[in-house]
């Protein structure tokens, strides 16, 4: 059977899919790239906000009609599965299988029974084993970084969340399993890799989440450890001089501030105010000149005045962030913000968003042009010879970095070259390969 995996959303979804692709390979199936090729389609989706939500169903709208046309299984896992579990059958009766996002081991065995004719299979049982995926099974994709799960679920509950509904409460691998695939990872010619889970920072498998970094950076032939994502509540002082004093800890951190007023932040349950957030950030002291900054926003959270978007704004260029994720408050079922007034017109949450957008920017802009004329190493994510002679690279400070280096010349792929930079726009660096 061929099949292919649609996957919404963030990089635990993405490494779930190679999970998923790990579990259908073993089992003889044959994973092609597009849907239209494929026997079997397993969305692999997101929830986060009703934009994404959107897309699933929509996609589902289009597998109703080409199952209509030919043979097809359809099955629906990650967040949006988890939390509509048997009320997806209701929407979309044309759904195969539901698979939850606890459960991904059972994927096998629910294409069985859907195999055999069993109509509306699922599970999206809570297998508290589910973050001890076997590595030697999970099929990567070719990307130059690789993706280690190192927890999986939150214990926060902020809230406007979905997470703590769809992904559960803390699980944390052992240190011991984490660091045996990163050498495996390395074996097999990985040079950097992303250590992942909702809130990373609050690890416990047997040793902080400081430690981890620290003996994941003793793997020899390893060069750039990232990870995401961390809460400033779990962001210690000893992470910070672990971060910035690690040399294969890449220079990027990103750190959630959601809102620059202690009002709305408070409503959001985010558990620190604006004040500890700086905090936070103090403990990188100097190092910090070093690194580059992200952080999420959301605009228009409920009762939102424009004092506390002002507020926003000021810490937004206070702490002068490289880059930043902003959306519009999305209100999510069963969440506890749904309880809050929200009577903010959406032009109103548009324009805010729009005028943050705007000022990152600038900032983004500013930043960028603090690498002119700068030598950096950057790792190729471009395969083979480029015809328009140049490539697609990434810098320790998660820059997107395009590269020249003369049309049909090779680069190595997932290696780090030398680059100088000769241009900056908002969104990318330019360089040429010294
Ligand atoms: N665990 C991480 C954290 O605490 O920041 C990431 C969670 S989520 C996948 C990524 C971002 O989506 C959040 O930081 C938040 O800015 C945004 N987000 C989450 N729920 C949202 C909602 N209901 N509406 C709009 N944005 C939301
Ligand atoms: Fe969601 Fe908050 Fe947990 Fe992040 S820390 S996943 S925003 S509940």
């Amino acid at each position: 059977m061929k099949f292919h995996i649609q996957t919404w959303g963030c990089q635990m979804n993405d490494h779930d899919g190679e999970k998923l692709s790990g579990l259908l390979s073993t089992e003889g199936f044959e994973a092609v790239d597009s849907a239209e090729d494929a026997e079997l389609v397993l969305l692999n989706t997101c929830s986060i906000r009703e934009k994404a939500v959107h897309k699933v169903y929509s996609e589902l709208g289009r597998l109703r009609e080409e199952k209509q046309r030919r043979p097809l299984m359809v099955g629906v896992t990650g967040c949006l599965a988890q939390q509509e579990q048997a009320a997806l059958f209701k929407r979309a009766p044309h759904i195969d299988f539901v698979l939850g996002t606890m459960a991904l081991r059972q994927l096998p065995r629910l294409v069985a029974e859907a195999q055999a004719g069993k109509s509306q299979v699922m599970d999206t049982g809570e297998y508290l084993d589910n973050h001890l995926f076997p590595p030697s099974v999970t099929r990567r994709r070719d990307t130059a970084k690789a993706l280690v799960t190192i927890t999986e679920g939150c214990n926060h509950a902020c809230t406007y969340c979905i997470v703590p509904t769809t992904r559960g409460s803390e699980r944390h691998r052992p240190y011991e399993d984490v660091l045996a695939e990163v050498r495996g990872l390395v074996e097999r010619g990985y040079r950097e890799v992303e250590l992942l889970g909702q809130n990373v920072n609050s690890y416990a498998g047997g040793c902080t989440f400081a430690d981890l970094l620290e003996r994941v950076s003793e793997v020899e032939g390893l060069e750039w450890i990232r990870f995401t994502t961390s809460h400033p509540m779990n962001f210690t002082k000893e992470l910070a001089r672990v971060l910035v004093s690690t040399p294969k800890v890449a220079p990027f951190l990103h750190l959630p501030l959601q809102s620059g007023s202690d009002r709305v932040l408070r409503r959001m349950l985010r558990e620190y105010t604006v004040g500890e957030y700086l905090e936070r950030l103090g403990y990188l002291g100097e190092g910090r000149a070093k690194l580059a900054l992200s952080t999420d926003f959301i605009v228009g959270f409920p009762g939102e005045t424009d004092e506390d978007f002002e507020a926003t704004m000021k810490v937004l260029d206070e702490v002068a962030f490289d880059s930043s994720f902003s959306f519009i408050y999305s209100p999510r079922p069963g969440t506890a913000s749904l309880r809050l007034k929200d009577d903010l017109p959406m032009d109103v949450k548009s324009e805010r968003l729009k005028r943050l957008q705007q000022r990152q920017n600038e900032l983004t802009r500013a930043s960028n042009e603090r690498f002119l004329g700068r030598e950096i190493p950057v790792r190729v994510e471009t395969h083979g010879p480029n015809e328009h002679g140049w490539w697609l690279a990434r810098s320790g400070e998660w820059k997107t970095v395009h590269l020249a280096a003369g049309p049909g010349r090779e680069l190595p792929f997932g290696e780090l070259v030398q680059a100088r930079v000769t241009l900056a726009s908002p969104h990318f660096l330019g360089a040429e390969l010294v």
